[in-house]
């Protein structure tokens, strides 16, 4: 009897361990059947066989046969059972189980913990793991691993840092397992230093590692680090090239990491698509129009032409440098589209100020049977709003959500407030923000106190300062904005209050800053800049300009001196704002007649814009600035957004 019950038992445990579960069944049932008495031993390999594969369905019908059994306090099969509904993520069986379980040991523990540490509820992980030790329950590798990686995805630093002593308590500190769960833990907080420590003392690191300790120095800054770590590796992969070359691209570095794409290259590693589309975004973002045009060049050479997502990329690259003519050509070029790249084509246009050629493209793409996500109406709204198209915006806020389902977020709220308010429908703009079923956040009311201010609505404007002021908002921006609403209203206590708040909340507003690219290279400016090595040529630029317009007719408007005092309030003269340094500078190194691009990081201002209207006629010269919310595209003493921004 009891060799034909070991052997039915063994081949149950074979099974179960080939992911043969259904097969293992039909031996139990047999067993059953035929009365041959089965074991709680026989009950786990079964449980095991679950977990495998993650069913649970058979795993309850065992779970009845363990009670009617009995078996329910044997700590096997209680700690089986617990591991199964843990891996299957029913926690609260899990946790019935587990409390019953009469004498649990590290196993038992470290399956509940690991259990609700997947299931996201890392707090409740934490706090078995404090019960655990105060158990006097002696912590595994496995139990350490898992309890690092709750840590790791809570705010519960300091309990990480203890559980690091636990773990050089233990003696578990060269344990792979616990190194590895305890380096990404501290990337994740973005501790780099102790993350290295870590690694330092690891004699087994996969390629994960070093490319988890690559991205973490890449993405702080730290580029010497991760070029160092990059060198040192013993056979870096697709994943540690992209980190690396995008980390030199968002650091500002785009010629370098063009150069380390042009490394890759040689390798046998093929790029793939999204290291091709990530660059491109990158090279979009700091308006790096020549480096992403070589890109262009080795997407073609690569074969990459006809990748949907990377052709995306290139249509949001030339649209977010301001060619929109480019962004059109290379959509139009390709063969399959999805709604990422309709998307990038119209959000292109929006930018632009060519509403009503975003709202062409958005038509076109809905008669093509695409259906337009959450993305594809911030692209038509914003349209709406740049080229203030009223009636139209009010359609498609409607039609997104009766026709297409869709919630509107923040985002659309903000664009519809914009659209109405500056187009002076200032009532309309303040009912739909009490109807909204989401909270308003900053940027929605940030919305509706420009359009209060624009059309000279004190008294709404107000009411929306003190909102916003109640948000404990964190935007310097929109600070001065309510600064320059109460100064307009002569409150020059609610002006000091304010900034005295500012303060108070460690708000500090980033200096005006513009960035141009001449041959290959960034150069940036901020305001009052003397550090640059042309910066005479620059003022003098600026002053013999400066002539020319006022001769034409320009009258500096003195009252953007005091709204932008807060960051630029050293500099008085406005000819030294940032954009109009980097223009100077642009006029003074590229061919007459080039375009000169410039991308700000605040919004421009009402005087650098008339001047800059000014200077694209006297230089001849098209001028294209990309500020904190639109594009501006000046020629012959005009603007694309028609003063309108
Ligand atoms: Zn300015
Ligand atoms: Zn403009």
């Amino acid at each position: 009897m009891a060799f034909i019950f070991d052997k039915y038992a063994g081949n149950i445990n074979a099974l179960c361990k080939q992911g043969r579960l259904k097969e293992a069944l039909a031996i139990l049932h047999y067993m059953l059947h035929q009365c041959v008495p089965v074991d709680s031993k026989t009950y786990c390999f079964l449980l095991q066989g679950c977990s495998k594969l993650a069913t649970l369905s058979h795993g309850k019908h065992l779970h009845s046969h363990i009670l009617k059994l009995g078996f329910q306090h044997d700590i096997f099969v209680g700690n089986n059972l617990v591991h199964l509904y843990s891996k299957c993520g029913y926690m609260a069986d899990a946790r019935k189980v587990f409390d019953s379980i009469p004498q649990r040991n590290v196993v038992s523990w470290t399956a509940i913990i690991a259990g609700y540490t997947h299931k996201g509820n890392a707090k409740e992980a934490i706090k078995l793991f404090d019960k655990m030790d105060k158990e006097g329950v002696k912590p595994n590798q496995f139990t350490l691993a898992t309890i690092i990686k709750a840590c790791g995805s809570v705010e519960a630093f300091e309990q990480a840092k203890g559980i690091h002593h636990h773990v050089i308590e233990s003696g578990f500190e060269s344990d792979t397992v616990v190194q590895t769960a305890l380096l990404l833990m501290y990337v994740k907080y973005g501790r780099i230093e102790n993350a290295r420590h870590v690694f330092d003392r690891m004699s087994e690191r996969g390629t994960a590692l070093w490319n988890a300790m690559i991205t973490a120095n890449a993405q702080s800054g730290s580029l010497k680090e991760a070029l160092a770590l990059f060198h040192g590796m013993p056979e870096p992969d697709v994943i540690s090239w992209t980190a690396i070359i995008a980390g030199h691209a968002q650091n500002g570095y785009g010629e370098e990491s063009l150069n380390l794409f042009k490394e890759m290259q040689k390798t046998n590693l093929k790029p793939d698509g999204f290291i091709m589309a990530s660059v491109l975004s990158v090279c979009a973002n700091i308006a790096a129009l020549e480096s992403g045009k070589q890109f262009h060049a080795h997407i073609i050479v690569s074969g990459f032409e006809n990748d949907v997502v990377v052709c995306s990329a290139l249509v949001g690259m030339y649209a977010k440098s301001g060619i929109v003519e480019d962004a059109y050509h290379m959509f139009d070029k390709m063969h399959q589209r999805n709604v990422v790249s309709w998307n990038s084509i119209i959000l292109g246009c929006a930018q632009h100020g060519k509403g009503k050629e975003a709202l062409q493209l958005f038509e076109q793409m809905v008669q093509g049977g695409i259906e337009p996500n959450e993305v594809s109406f911030v692209g038509v709204l914003s349209a709406c709003s740049h080229a203030g198209l009223v009636d139209e915006g009010r359609c498609y806020f409607h039609s997104m959500v009766h026709d297409h389902g869709i919630d509107p977020d923040v985002s659309h709220y903000t664009c519809m407030i914009d659209l109405l308010g500056r187009a002076g429908h200032l009532d309309e703009a303040e009912k739909l923000i009490n109807g909204m079923v989401i909270e308003p956040d900053a940027y929605v009311w940030g919305a509706f106190l420009g359009a209060c201010r624009i059309h000279n609505n004190m008294e709404l404007a107000i009411n929306a300062a003190e909102h916003l002021l109640d948000m404990e908002v964190n935007d310097a921006g929109i600070y001065v904005l309510i600064a320059n609403i109460y100064a307009a209203a002569g409150r020059w206590d609610d002006v000091a209050k304010v900034r005295k708040l500012m303060k108070n909340r460690g708000v500090r507003k980033p200096p005006g800053c513009s960035w141009i690219e001449v041959k290959d290279r960034m150069h940036s400016f901020v305001v009052g800049e003397d550090s640059h090595p042309q910066m005479e040529e620059i003022y003098a630029l600026l002053r013999r300009l400066s002539r020319q317009m006022s001769a034409a007719g320009y009258v500096p408007d003195k009252k953007f001196v005091l709204h932008d005092v807060e960051d630029e309030q050293k500099e008085l003269s406005l000819s030294h704002h940032s954009e109009k340094l980097a223009i100077a500078f642009g006029i003074l190194n590229t061919t007459p007649g080039a375009t000169i691009r410039v991308v700000k990081n605040l919004r421009v201002c009402g005087d650098c814009h008339t001047a800059i209207k000014f200077i694209s006629e006297i230089v001849k010269r098209k001028i294209v600035v990309r500020d904190a919310n639109r594009f501006h595209h000046f020629d012959g003493g005009q603007c694309s957004c028609g003063d309108y921004w």
